[in-house]
């Protein structure tokens, strides 16, 4: 059964010319961006973080930046592009320690919920012919008993709150654990925008879910019948890893 992600999705309706690179041709992205890096050292040591406090041992500050330096050291390389003038890997690299600096002095000891599943991956039956995937950063129940799917963001870029209200991702998420677990009430979705020390929390109707699922059946259909896919040249091509290769770039 073909399955979408929600960042296969948003590939498709950002450049159709990316998606066919990358889900149609399968070409592996030649290059990994900084931010990709950053993103990915950061969400291991919130992972580690959570994973060791499920066990009863709550990490020190200096515990989870060594963590986090080591996930760095592993994944970097020089060969890594960094697009914004003025900045160095080591720009990035001190940035995320700030941020799990932060992260961890707002929540500090970790016990505002209970963590039931961390990087916890899906497949959710969206019709009988195709499946959304998706991974969850951390998923958590309050003493209440209502549910929290929390997301880590990286962004230097903090959604105004109409952004946050038409976004899909975890709205997906959302359906695909109401499906998994029928008789849950409360469903909590929250973004930790980690730079700002932002946490932005909504919840969704099931009209609102039931929209979303509806676009999104009506975007794949779209895409499956699709055979033209342009190029769509804007600000964010300078951060795309087909660049190189994209027809629009070499002919500029
Ligand atoms: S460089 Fe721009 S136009 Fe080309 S594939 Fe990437 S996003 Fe699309």
């Amino acid at each position: 059964m073909p399955s979408f992600s929600h960042s296969k999705l948003t590939t498709y309706q950002q450049c159709p010319q990316k998606y066919k690179f990358r889900y149609i041709d399968e070409i592996p992205p030649p290059i990994r961006s900084i931010e990709l890096h950053l993103g990915d050292s950061v969400h291991r040591a919130l992972e580690k973080l959570y994973a060791d406090a499920m066990h009863g041992r709550t990490h020190s500050c200096d515990e989870i930046l060594s963590f986090y330096q080591q996930k760095w050291d592993e994944g970097y390389t020089p060969q890594m592009r960094i697009v914004r003038s003025g900045t160095t890997a080591r720009t990035y690299l001190e940035n995320g320690r700030r941020m799990l600096q932060t992260y961890h002095q707002r929540f500090y000891p970790f016990t505002q919920s209970r963590t039931l599943e961390l990087e916890g991956k899906f497949l959710y039956p969206v019709s009988e012919k195709h499946e959304i995937r998706g991974v969850i950063d951390r998923l958590a129940r309050t003493g209440d008993g209502s549910l929290e799917i929390h997301d880590y963001k990286t962004s230097r870029r903090l959604p105004d709150s109409s952004q946050v209200g038409s976004d899909t991702q975890l709205a997906l998420y959302e359906l695909a654990l109401r499906h998994r677990w029928p008789g849950t009430r409360h469903i909590s979705l929250i973004w930790h925008y980690l730079a700002f020390d932002e946490e932005i929390q909504i919840t969704k109707t099931p009209q609102q879910l039931e929209t979303i699922k509806q676009n999104t059946l009506g975007l794949i259909k779209r895409i499956e019948s699709t055979t033209s896919f342009p190029t769509r040249v804007a600000p964010l091509c300078d951060w795309c890893e087909y660049k190189e290769i994209c027809p629009a770039m070499v002919k500029c």
